[in-house]
């Protein structure tokens, strides 16, 4: 891949360059990397959130890809690429809109009908409406087809009953993208449809979930008699696993190229220098470097990984299984570095009190966010089985309930 900026990219650089430097302020050095679901969810920061991406939107730089009609800037993926790369280097509040306009808006895109398009996709993209992913239960994570929650028709309206759970963002949605079981009697993937749902719905009760960082992102949502109307089906009855795969491949692949690493060993590096050992910096210990060197080496190697998804969209190719190898990878680095950072930062180590802690705390920040980050759009198991199927060619896992009726499935109690 070339790494310079064709004259075109380097002027639409240049253009979205000067709009932040007029919009917002930029990072500084003790800008620190924050680990995964901070604090997202209090209304102060959801209101800062919807004021930047309102404002982008309104100058003509949200969802650089999208089509104009849907609220878009009809760029290409490279030049969204670029945007995400000069955003970066500037302060903006957390992006909450990532479900939203990262998985649920390219699936309306591919599955939608004109009119689900025209209703949700501009105010998706202004933030003006914040929308959630109803897809894991208790019993269904990586297995996902083997969800239970019932969607019964009746008439032009779907009766839900089930439980949702990891919904992040669900109690300050708008919007959830939920897949449901609509016929129990049909093979587990064939019996799902896919709907859009108002999250103010009666019978949708959100209980917020207490994560190990003190944060609250995601929360268990329960469905009792909750009344979808038909008009809010993404896609044919019985065709909710195609549409849900849709969601899932951009879950990935977003997830995977936010792994570049270089916010982590930053921060890392920081602390080698702010942290004291015999009397000298930690930077200056030869052990120390040697880690410092092996953590850098790893981190070129995820962000090169990285620059294969560019160079794949550069060339009007579908980016293939480099997010899942950037990902596994990137996150176990993330929560390596992470570790020894608070290994150099000693007593302090200990604790997450920003105004004591070297670099603000962010090492122990990334260190408890990233088991998550593992399991998200797929564990590092999971990733590791599409690796060995789709890369190396291995054969693949038996999967013996594919063709029964699901309700012939083994399970345990049904949660709905
Ligand atoms: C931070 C975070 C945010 C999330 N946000 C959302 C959200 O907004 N919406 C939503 O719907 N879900 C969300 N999730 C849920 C996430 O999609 C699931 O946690 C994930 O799919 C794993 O499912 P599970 O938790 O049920 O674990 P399981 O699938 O039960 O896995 C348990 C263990 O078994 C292993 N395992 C499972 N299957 C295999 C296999 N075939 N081969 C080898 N090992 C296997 C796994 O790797 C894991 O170690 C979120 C999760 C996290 C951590």
């Amino acid at each position: 891949m070339d790494f310079n900026d064709t004259p075109e990219e380097a002027a639409f650089r240049a253009e979205a360059r000067a709009w932040l430097e007029q919009n917002a302020e930029p990072r500084g050095p003790e800008d620190t990397a924050r680990g995964l679901m901070g604090e997202r969810t209090d209304p102060e920061t959801v209101r800062r959130a919807q004021e930047w991406q309102a404002k982008k939107y309104d100058a003509g730089w949200a969802c650089i890809t999208w089509p104009r009609e849907y609220g878009g800037r009809g760029g290409t993926p490279i030049q969204s690429v670029i945007w995400n790369q000069e955003e970066a280097r500037f302060k903006t509040p957390p992006n909450i809109f990532g479900i939203g306009i990262g998985m649920a808006g390219p699936t309306i895109r591919a599955h939608g009908t004109e009119e689900q398009k025209r209703r949700y996709l501009p105010k998706m993209a202004r933030g003006d409406e914040i929308w959630c992913q109803l897809f894991s239960e208790p019993a269904a994570g990586s297995d996902l087809a083997g969800l239970r929650t019932s969607a019964r028709q009746e008439g032009d309206t779907w009766i839900v009953n089930g439980q949702k759970i990891w919904t992040t963002g669900a109690q300050y949605c708008h919007f959830g993208i939920l897949v449901a079981r609509h016929d129990p009697d049909l093979p587990k993937h064939a019996g799902l449809t896919y709907f859009i749902v108002d999250m103010r719905s009666p019978g949708i009760e959100i209980r917020p979930i207490k994560q190990i960082n003190g944060g609250t992102g995601f929360n268990e949502v329960f469905f009792t008699d909750v009344r979808i109307p038909d008009e809010n089906r993404l896609g044919a009855v019985g065709d909710g696993w195609r549409v849900a795969i849709t969601t899932l491949m951009n879950e990935r692949s977003s997830i995977g190229s936010g792994q570049s690493g270089g916010g982590g060993f930053r921060d890392l590096l920081r602390v080698a220098r702010e942290t004291v050992i015999d009397g000298r910096p930690a930077l200056e210990n030869p052990a120390v470097r040697q880690r410092l060197a092996d953590f850098y080496v790893r981190s070129k190697g995820v962000q090169y990984t990285g620059y294969r998804t560019l160079t794949a969209l550069s060339q009007g190719a579908t980016p293939g299984p480099e997010a899942s190898l950037g990902k596994l990878a990137g996150a176990v680095l993330q929560q390596e570095m992470a570790a020894f950072g608070m290994e150099l930062e000693g007593l302090f180590g200990a604790t997450r009190d920003r105004a004591v802690t070297p670099v603000e705390g962010s090492m122990q920040e990334i260190y408890l966010g990233m088991p998550g980050l593992r399991i998200a759009g797929g564990t590092d198991e999971v990733l590791r089985n599409i690796i060995a199927e789709r890369v190396l060619r291995l054969p693949p896992e038996p999967r013996l309930d594919k063709t029964k009726p699901f309700r012939e499935v083994p399970t345990g109690p049904p949660n709905a």
